[in-house]
């Protein structure tokens, strides 16, 4: 087995949608970052990158790259669960944490779960946990959002 540990951040800013584990969140705000800025995708990619041994999300998707310009991040998402097929792995778990004072996500987290199945990881291999920065900071001042997650991949028999 394999473990993998991920975190990713975003400012918040006006005119930006708000992408979350792959779902479009009605909010007046979205992180600004390239491609969607989905921060949660973000931390699960970089924690099953971790657990691959194969760097940091930018060294696999460079800015300067056109192939993933404006590619859903789920996207990126489902290139790594291939990637981790290839070199023998499978992803056994997933768990993660988003950090935002707003706007509530707990009614969106099944269908973030949803999203985030389209690249290869069942639904019931993902958790999803929301949480507030109870004020403190940039986060709690509605600036931005964070996301943590732990990956476990399991060697293919
Ligand atoms: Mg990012």
């Amino acid at each position: 087995m394999r473990i993998g540990v991920g975190y990713d951040s975003h400012r918040l800013v006006k005119g930006r949608k708000l992408v979350l584990g792959g779902v479009n969140i009605p909010f007046g705000k979205g992180l600004i970052g390239h491609s969607d800025a989905d921060v949660l995708c973000h931390a699960i990619i970089d924690s099953v990158i971790g657990a691959l041994g194969l760097g940091d999300i930018g060294k696999n998707f460079p800015d300067t790259d056109p192939e993933w310009k404006d590619a859903p991040s789920v996207n990126l998402l489902k290139y790594i669960v291939g990637l981790a097929r290839a070199n023998g792995y499978k992803v056994s778990w997933i768990d993660a944490i988003i950090i935002a004072e707003r706007p509530k996500l707990s009614p969106y987290i099944e269908s973030m779960k949803e999203a985030i199945s389209q690249s290869g990881i069942p639904t019931g291999l993902i958790n999803i946990k929301a949480k507030t920065n109870e004020g403190m900071g940039l986060i709690g001042r509605g600036g931005g959002i964070a996301a943590y997650a732990v990956c476990l991949l399991r060697r293919i028999a």
